[in-house]
């Protein structure tokens, strides 16, 4: 077997020696996962999950052909990006492939904090300015410079007047919705009015970074236009635009390999970062920028090195990575299943008043769950008990966005026909049986977290008094946010 050590004795070791900021999944019954293939996972007892959430293993969990070149390539050379190594540049001419023409120079660096932290250097290096426009609920990395920029993690940022936010153009619940005549002018002219009101202060604009769509920010799907139109004021005002990829390139919108050309050819940004599925989880990521903003960055006369970036191994699994895509045709896969997907998500919708909206693009799909579909109340309480439920049903989902409603669908690229099939089957019953009849009084004590894509989380400890007798659900702040709006506000 695959497991070491008992489950009781990993949870003991874990919260001795592990850092606690770091999430567990389902952490009052958490998972222990000893295997994964393809689109599954499996614990210590050979059960099996259904994964709708790993887009890390974007390719599928273990792939054997990425499996492969790692092995040899680490069997044969691994060393720094100081020698000359064809599989450094043979990866880069193979990812600019996949890219307009101008985005045509790569830096090959470990972790998307990693390349989002070099993309605003090479940013701020280049226009010789230093705010940065980011969006409301947005999330860009853990180092300080992204930490600073990331509402996600802060839900207030420390000096929110030098890091202004944008609204999320989320056409659902934000300020402008599907029946403003001009979303995309309206969200793109409040991006204005922030440059606007930087430069009365004697600001000046480096860039403008946003996710291509909004991943942790509840699954958005910008309106048509909005990132061109953002780009416009932008480079108006001197700055540049970074378009964050690391949740949604590679292929997962399905119609193009890069998130951000949903929006149409006459979008280009100046960077664009990725990472997770670049390498189907070997920790490797990349920014890709203009010769211009390369040069600019060359000529500032301080040397870029980093010592695992564009290794020979990360640089064959990446080329690994991409030969798998193109040859099980994971792109048109995500297409096809994630209209199914959409598909069966909306005839769910129809029948569960729970639901309120389901969107995405390929497989990368939300749904988000209201209380009630004219106010929009969010129905995060009621999202956490399905991702649970779901659990029990052995299928590993989870809910996001900064209300915690929307549940998030982001799975390995080989997803089928009928893992589609099962979800929506095992999701109707638990619609069903979710809402807040189950709940009844109860003074409690709530340990407050915010759940958080990948681990990390902010948590504190606070007392509540809220109904609930869905116990194993209360691993979340949506849970006091709902119930404890008092606690919530002292928090
Ligand atoms: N950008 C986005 C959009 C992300 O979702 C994440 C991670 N959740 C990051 C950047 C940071 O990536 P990493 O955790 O690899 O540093």
């Amino acid at each position: 077997s695959a497991e070491k050590l008992d489950k009781s004795k990993t949870l003991f070791l874990r919260k001795k020696h592990v850092g606690p900021s770091c999430k567990i999944f389902f952490s009052q019954d958490p998972i222990k996962i000893v295997k994964a293939k393809g689109q599954y996972m499996y614990d210590e007892n050979g059960q099996r999950y259904l994964d709708c959430i790993n887009n890390v293993a974007h390719v599928g969990h273990c792939h054997p052909d990425v499996v492969q070149a790692g092995a040899e390539q680490m069997g044969t050379l691994n060393t720094n990006a100081r020698f000359l190594h064809d599989n450094l540049v043979l990866y880069a001419q193979r990812l600019q492939a996949t890219l307009p023409p101008a985005l045509s120079v790569c830096y090959f660096v470990n972790s998307g904090s990693e390349a989002n932290d070099l993309a605003l250097r090479l940013a701020r290096n280049f226009t010789g300015h230093d705010d940065i426009i980011t969006l409301e609920n947005a999330y860009h990395g853990h180092v300080s410079s992204l930490i600073d920029i990331s509402p996600y993690k802060h839900h207030q940022l420390p000096d929110a007047e030098l890091r202004p936010s944008a609204p999320s153009p989320d056409v659902y619940r934000g300020r402008y919705r599907a029946d403003h005549p001009d979303p995309a002018a309206a969200y793109a002219d409040d991006v204005r009015e922030l440059i606007d009101r930087a430069h009365e202060k004697g600001r000046k604009i480096a860039a403008f970074i946003a996710e291509s769509l909004q991943s942790c920010g509840g699954q958005v799907v910008p309106p048509a236009g909005y990132f061109q139109q953002v780009a416009a004021h932008v480079r108006r005002a001197g700055g540049v635009v970074i378009a964050d990829e690391v949740q949604v390139g590679f292929g997962r919108v399905g119609s193009h390999f890069w998130a951000f050309q949903l929006q149409g050819a006459d979008f280009v940004p100046d960077i664009v970062t990725m990472g997770k599925p670049i390498g189907n989880g070997h920790p490797m990521s990349c920014v890709v920028t203009t010769a211009e903003v390369a040069q600019a960055f060359a000529s500032s006369g301080m040397e870029y090195f980093n010592t695992f970036g564009g290794n020979p191994v990360s640089c064959a699994i990446g080329l690994a990575v991409l030969d798998v895509i193109g040859k099980e045709d994971l792109q048109g896969n995500a297409v096809r299943v994630g209209q199914h997907l959409s598909d069966l998500l909306e005839a769910l919708k129809r029948k569960h008043p729970l639901i309120g909206d389901v969107r995405g693009r390929g497989l990368f799909i939300g749904v988000e769950l209201v209380k009630d579909r004219l106010t929009l109340t969010p129905a995060t309480a009621e999202a956490q008990e399905v991702i649970y439920k779901l659990k029990e049903e052995k299928i590993l989902l989870s809910a996001d966005g900064p209300h915690r409603n929307v549940l998030k669908f982001k799975p390995p690229m080989c997803f089928t026909p009928e893992d589609a099939e099962l979800v929506a089957a095992k999701l109707d019953p638990v619609l069903t049986g979710t809402g807040p009849a189950p709940f009844t009084a109860r003074r409690s004590e709530c340990r407050e977290r915010s759940q958080q894509e990948d681990g990390e989380h902010l948590r504190r400890t606070c007392s509540a008094t809220f109904t609930l007798t869905f116990l194993p659900v209360i691993w979340d702040k949506p849970v006091c946010r709902v119930f404890a709006p008092e606690a919530e506000r002292r928090a």
